[in-house]
This record gives C-alpha cells, sequence and structure tokens, in this order.
C-alpha cells in the first residue's frame, strides 16, 4: 500500500506495487474509472495531488489493485522497479524537529528541550531517491540526517493528540541535509538557519509514501543510515522525546498544516558530514531505500 512518482519518457506518473510488481497507477486509475465507472478522470501525476484528492485510501488503492488483476492486465502497466525516482510529490512546505532522540541531543550536548523544536525547510529542495545531493563549493560542513517523516492527509488545525491519527495519510523518509558549519554561525549569531536546511536538493524525500494504515498507532518504525554501505545511524521511531501525537498536535495549534505537507520528526544519533563521491543511504523496512549520491557543485 504505497505511491512513488518516476519519469517515464521524460513525464512523471505515479507507480504503485502489487507483490513483486510495480505498475503505472496513473494510467491504471484513469483507465479504471473509464471502464468501471465510465468517467473520464483526471490524469494524477503528483502524489500530492492524490492526497488532496481524497484518493491515497487503502480502498482506492486496492480497487486499482483489483482492476489491475482482475483483467489480467498487468502486463500492460507493468514497469520495471525504478531505481530513480522523483520527490513523490511538491508540498506545500516541510517541517522539521530539532532534538526528537535523546542520544542525538547528548551528541550535540544540547540541552533537553521542554516543547518540540520546530522549524522549516524549503519545499524547493526536495528530490527523489537516485538523484544527487549538490554540495556548494566554501560550503563547509554538510551532515546527513535520516529521518521518518509524517504525510499529513487532510487540512489539520488546533487538533488534539488524540485526533492526530486521522490527519496523517502516510510516512516516508527524509534526509535532512544540514550545512552545519551554516547553522552553528547562524545560531551563535541569533540568527535563524534556515538558509542552512533549504539548499537546492538538501531534502531527499521517499522513496515511496507508505499508507499510514499499514502501521500500528503509534507507528514504530526502524530507521537506519548508511554512508557508503557502513552504518552510522540505526534506531526507531519509539525513541522520540516527543511523541508523534504531541508533535503533530503542537504545531497545529500555530500552523494549519495541509494535506501533502511533510513533517520530519528528527534525527537520531549518528550524524556526520558527507563529501562528494559518497553515497548516502536512508531505510526503512516498510518504506524502502532513500538512496542519494553526492556531488559538488554550484
Ligand atoms: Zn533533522
Amino acid at each position: 500500500m504505497l505511491i512513488g512518482r518516476v519519469k517515464r519518457n521524460g513525464r512523471p506518473i505515479l507507480v504503485s506495487r502489487l507483490g513483486p510488481d510495480w505498475f503505472n497507477f496513473t494510467q491504471a486509475w484513469m483507465d479504471m474509472r473509464q471502464a468501471v465507472d465510465g468517467e473520464t478522470a483526471p490524469e494524477i501525476t503528483d502524489a500530492v495531488e492524490l492526497i488532496r484528492s481524497g484518493l491515497f485510501t487503502r480502498a482506492t488503492l486496492s480497487r486499482v489493485g483489483e482492476f489491475v488483476q482482475r483483467y489480467g492486465r498487468m502486463e500492460q502497466y507493468r514497469i520495471e522497479k525504478p531505481a530513480r525516482w522523483c520527490p513523490p510529490g511538491r508540498p506545500g512546505k516541510v517541517l522539521a524537529m530539532g532534538r526528537n532522540y535523546r542520544a542525538h541531543v547528548k551528541e550535540f550536548d544540547n540541552r533537553m528541550p521542554d516543547s518540540p523544536v520546530v522549524f522549516s525547510k524549503a519545499a524547493s529542495a526536495c528530490i527523489g531517491s537516485g538523484e544527487p545531493i549538490r554540495i556548494p563549493q566554501h560550503a563547509g560542513r554538510v551532515d546527513y540526517e535520516g529521518e521518518v517523516a509524517v504525510v499529513i492527509g487532510k487540512t489539520c488545525s488546533g487538533v488534539t493528540p488524540s485526533a492526530v491519527r486521522e490527519y496523517i495519510a502516510g510516512y516516508t523518509l527524509i534526509n535532512d541535509v544540514t550545512a552545519r558549519d551554516m547553522q552553528r554561525k547562524a545560531m551563535g549569531e541569533g540568527n535563524p538557519w534556515f538558509l542552512a536546511k533549504s539548499f537546492d536538493t538538501f531534502c531527499p524525500v521517499g522513496p515511496v509514501i507508505v499508507l499510514a494504515d499499514v502501521f500500528d498507532w503509534p507507528p514504530v518504525i526502524p530507521i537506519e543510515t548508511r554512508l557508503n554501505g557502513e552504518l552510522r545511524q540505526q534506531s526507531d521511531t519509539g525513541h522520540f522525546i516527543f511523541s508523534l501525537d504531541t508533535i503533530i498536535s503542537y504545531i497545529s495549534r500555530y500552523i494549519t498544516l495541509e494535506p501533502g505537507d511533510l513533517v520530519a520528526t528528527g534525527t537520531p544519533e549518528g550524524v556526520g558530514p558527507l563529501q562528494a563521491g559518497d553515497v548516502v543511504e536512508i531505510c526503512a523496512p516498510e518504506i524502502g531505500c532513500l538512496c542519494n549520491p553526492v556531488t559538488s557543485g554550484e
């Protein structure tokens, strides 16, 4: 129960998976609407648009899956397992949590926060799995941060912790790439560190979004980060300082979260620097691996 986005013949399409088979969800959805419902459905090629339309649900994904299987059409829609992905969609905003794993707080010698630390990354920084993270010259130290991210399912404002679950559409992975030297300098001077988090390509997302109800509540999602094949981060979302319901409820007091918005939930211990030539891979069993090479460039 997942959705991803790839380019095919130069155009983006949504893809999903049935067992081992990846298929063209965009085309199957339109064909199903035509064949079964007799309606011409719009072409949807962005997961955020799918969520906004209320279609990223178990019911819709099952229905399309059944259509593809029942009529033996898999051959028609099948695609090769993608190696290079687009970000699943273009979110309205990307929010992130600082200091949400105890061991990571200790690693940077920060004090334990008494309320969630929330910051923003530019949505334009999003790239897909397989696309290069580009580190400009003179950027100083740039770190990877492997994180689980929440994908918001519907407009969310002033929700109580006990209601948060119903506002979550799914989960994905984010690499919260950070220009660390620039961030530290900004913090030391009492300035915001938005720029240090928001360089172009500094927000790999994906490879796919997995439907929320695939997980228990609260979800305990294991996450691992490997740098050039070597294990660097290993934890799970059961180690949060602030639970998911607290985080989303807290943010929603001040900011209206909208369908497709991403909330990265913080990184565990083991962050470290990236260099051109590295490959950084963030994996979770249900979500897959968000894998990005690192290049230097303006
Ligand atoms: Zn982070």
